[in-house]
């Protein structure tokens, strides 16, 4: 939104706005606040000079080139004249000619300066202009000069939300007439002060969340002068606060707008360094690490049903340790991968030719179509939109081909390549009403709540702007912004009047440290020097009791709590038996997305839904696919229903589905039995220790017996049951508290589903697991455990509370701290 009255306005008009993000600001404004009536013409800068320019000369023989093409002949002006360049060079070339135009600066100005980068630096930009009129082109900060000198009768337009006007801005303005449209100004700041960066963005994020849990039609916007710098911190606080972690960008709950390079993208890295590759397959010299780059690619054709195979060939590589290799070298490790060796043997028939650019961008796209680039994967929505940037930019190509003769594939490569640097990437926005900006680009907007980050004394006054090519006396006299301490006031008062009036209240905030460095604030803005804290959690200490832990006294109440887990671990080690008593709180570890523990509650509930529904093999076996595929499908949505939507709960739903579906393909293996309970509570006794537990599944086989199961998500063994010491009791506890004839583990695992368990009839579970121990059957297995638990209960109830781990019974155990065990 932006801050002005705009009910006076109507479809005649021209608004001229300093950016795109303003002119759709102006354009939603508009609609709201006249929801029926035709939107003026709304323009950026630079839309309107190309708009004036095409109305009053629509047949000029002058072309128009763009950013890209200009550049290109800037650094093509400065090579003619022995300069060599670099990236570094040309952006410093190209912001500098900027000045100059933005500021009048009259390159005579310069070469009159006796300064010799400035001298220098007007005989580039005057090569650049002579080929620039030789060839009949325009650039765009020739038009507001052509348009003066036109000296057309032109419709005066309303501008809106520039800081301040740049000279030349001023002049084209001042000469066609204009009006400014204000903006409302009734605004209060709070300024706050945190211990660390974290914590100050911690508590913007939370703030952000509050008022989106409150009214998510509120518009709220976080600025971050050094967004560049932290936006890595600043999307990992937002996306745990918001629990958007995994979630695409364009369906996030906020949108950063962070744009970077094309080619910092790692589809992209990829793409261009396929087509080095491929060069270097026709040569036949391969450089390592781009050859195992590539082989591992998840973009190339083939990698998911080589993946195995393609990580040898790249050890393959990695055995030869060198730099670069034949093919030769690796043609055994190759031939186990056939998709990938049947590309490369088709990118060898190409051979590297000098060509036009505009030919070798056919060549590149059929090279890319024979690595099958990104055809066998889904791409994500931001893949997409990136590859399909990438194919826009790679058209620039066309366009320089008017400039080249014939070059090669490596130089057309690094034509690419520079296209890439110069193109910015931002992955579509998510509608939210939530943003995080830059300061510049948050200028000129309004949003119902404001929250500035980052206001120290870095940031605000800003520091002095020194002109690489321009002499630092014209930077002053043009009033190049911030190029002397005069100039700096003036911006920092701009700032700070532009940031106040983001919102009707406005949140400033500043860190004493960052990255361990200390922070100063603005002086521009007065702090609460009292350090914010409240988003720090309080924590309540917990007084601590000394005890005799050997032996303690005798349990007086039998009924308890976790019964299944008390015995499990008085008989790993007693003092991890007894230490239950003691009731001390125990913390979930801080986990990103679903933890353990809550997939494998979720598995169950899935399991529970499914199997309450089909209780039999028959029922099982009566689906058809597309009936089978919908049940599970509807289960596992109520099994994840409390769980907020996030890319993790889209991940896992695909897991449980591949996992379920994998499991009643093997239950429909199994003799027939039909389910007499799922997830039933039971109670269950144990030498008068009593307790409650739950069990799993309990079904019944043809031959009348009745079979216990517990799902397990790792794996398992018959022996932690079955061995001299039980160390997983709840099936020997389910089966001594009911008339069963049979128990198992039925693992859950990713690639096979196992049943491991024990039954009087053999026939009653799939293909019996084979306890390597001592035989038992199954009545005198019972006999065992009954003894067995027996002694655990009586040893937990007489307080036997001894420090005597078995093999295992440290691994993961919470109780250390009080046991004082040094693992
Ligand atoms: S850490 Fe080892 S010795 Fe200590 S309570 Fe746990 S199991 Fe027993």
């Amino acid at each position: 939104m932006i801050n002005a009255e705009l009910t006076k306005f109507n479809a005649k008009d021209t608004i001229v706005l300093a950016n795109n993000r303003q002119v759709l600001a102006f354009k939603k404004t508009f609609s709201i606040q006249h929801s029926n009536i035709q939107l003026p013409k709304a323009l950026s800068w630079e839309q309107y000079l190309r708009h004036i320019w095409y109305q009053i000369s629509p047949n000029s023989n002058l072309r128009f080139i763009d950013q890209i093409e200009s550049r290109h002949l800037i650094k093509q002006s400065m090579q003619k004249l022995r300069q060599s360049t670099d990236q570094r060079l040309l952006d410093e070339v190209v912001k500098n000619n900027d000045y100059c135009a933005n500021h009048l600066i009259d390159l005579n100005e310069l070469t009159c300066s006796k300064i010799r980068s400035s001298e220098l630096f007007s005989t580039w930009i005057n090569a650049y202009k002579n080929t620039k009129s030789t060839l009949g082109l325009i650039d765009l900060h020739d038009l507001p000069s052509l348009i003066i000198k036109a000296n057309i009768s032109i419709t005066k337009p309303h501008i809106y939300g520039f800081k301040t006007l740049t000279p030349q801005q001023q002049l084209l303005f001042d000469t066609i007439g204009y009006q400014q449209i204000n903006a409302n100004n009734t605004h209060h700041i709070s300024a706050l002060t945190f211990d660390t960066a974290t914590s100050e963005i911690l508590k913007a994020a939370q703030w952000a969340k509050a008022h989106f849990d409150n009214n998510p039609d509120k518009s709220v916007v976080i600025v971050s002068p050094q967004l560049n710098d932290i936006q890595h911190q600043l999307s990992s606080i937002f996306d745990q606060v918001f629990d958007d972690l995994l979630t695409e960008i364009g369906q996030k709950s906020y949108n950063i707008s962070l744009g970077l390079r094309l080619n910092q993208y790692p589809l992209i890295q990829d793409l261009l360094s396929i087509l080095t590759l491929s060069t270097q397959l026709q040569r036949n010299k391969i450089q390592s690490a781009l050859f195992n780059q590539i082989a591992t690619c998840v973009y190339v054709s083939g990698y998911q049903q080589e993946r195995s195979a393609r990580s040898l060939l790249m050890n393959r590589v990695l055995f030869l340790s060198v730099d670069e290799f034949s093919l030769d070298k690796i043609d055994k490790a190759l031939s186990k991968c056939p998709i990938l060796e049947a590309i490369i043997n088709n990118i060898k028939r190409e051979k590297p030719t000098n060509n036009t650019l505009e030919s070798h961008l056919l060549n590149f796209n059929s090279t890319l179509e024979t690595w099958g680039f990104a055809t066998d994967r889904n791409l994500s929505s931001t893949e997409y939109q990136l590859f399909k940037k990438y194919l826009q930019t790679s058209l620039g190509l066309n366009r320089l081909s008017l400039y080249f003769d014939k070059v090669s594939t490596q130089s057309a490569i690094k034509q690419l390549n520079s296209l890439t640097t110069q193109v910015i990437f931002q992955a579509q926005a998510s509608k939210t009403n939530i943003q995080i900006l830059g300061a510049l680009e948050a200028q000129g907007l309004y949003f119902n709540e404001a929250w500035v980050l980052g206001m120290t004394n870095q940031f605000l006054p800003a520091r002095l702007n020194s002109t690489r090519f321009i002499a630092h006396d014209i930077s002053i006299t043009h009033q190049i912004p911030r190029t002397d301490y005069e100039l700096i006031a003036t911006d920092a008062k701009n700032t700070l009047e532009s940031l106040s009036s983001l919102a009707d209240k406005v949140v400033f905030s500043y860190a004493l440290t960052h990255l361990e460095s200390e922070q100063l604030p603005s002086p521009l803005v007065e702090f609460d020097p009292a350090i914010n804290t409240s988003h720090i959690q309080k924590i309540s200490p917990i007084a601590l009791e000394s005890i005799v832990d050997t032996h303690t006294t005798h349990l007086e109440k039998p009924q308890i709590k976790s019964g299944v887990r008390i015995l499990k671990d008085q008989m790993a080690c007693a003092f991890k038996g007894f230490a239950h008593r003691l009731n001390t709180p125990s913390f979930d570890v801080p986990h990103i997305g679903i933890n353990r523990l809550e997939q494998g509650s979720i598995i169950h509930n899935a399991l529970q839904y499914i199997y309450q529904e089909i209780t039999s093999k028959e029922q099982l076996l009566a689906l058809n696919t597309k009936e089978l595929d919908g049940l599970i499908l509807n289960k596992i949505n109520a099994a994840l229903k409390r769980y907020p939507n996030s890319g993790f709960k889209k991940i896992e739903k695909l897991r449980l589905s591949r996992l379920i579906h994998a499991f009643i393909e093997a239950d429909k293996q199994r003799e027939d039995f039909c389910i007499l309970a799922t997830e039933q509570n039971i109670t269950a006794n144990i030498a008068n220790l009593e307790f409650k537990t739950r069990l799993d599944r309990l079904d019944q086989m043809s031959n009348g017996d009745k079979i216990i199961f517990d799902y397990k998500t790792g794996t398992t063994s018959i022996t932690s049951w079955c061995g001299s010491t039980i160390s997983e009791p709840q099936l020997p506890i389910y089966a001594l508290t009911n008339n069963v004839q049979g128990a198992a583990f039925i693992e859950l695992a990713s690639n096979k589903i196992n049943f491991k368990g024990l039954s009087k009839d053999p026939d009653s579970l799939p293909k019996q697991s084979k306890y390597k121990g001592k035989y038992q059957d199954w009545d005198e297995q019972l006999k065992i455990w009954q003894h067995t638990l027996n002694t655990a209960s009586l040893d937990f109830q007489n307080g036997i509370a001894a420090v005597l781990p078995n093999k295992n019974a440290c691994d993961y155990c919470e109780f250390d701290l009080i046991c004082r065990v040094e693992k």
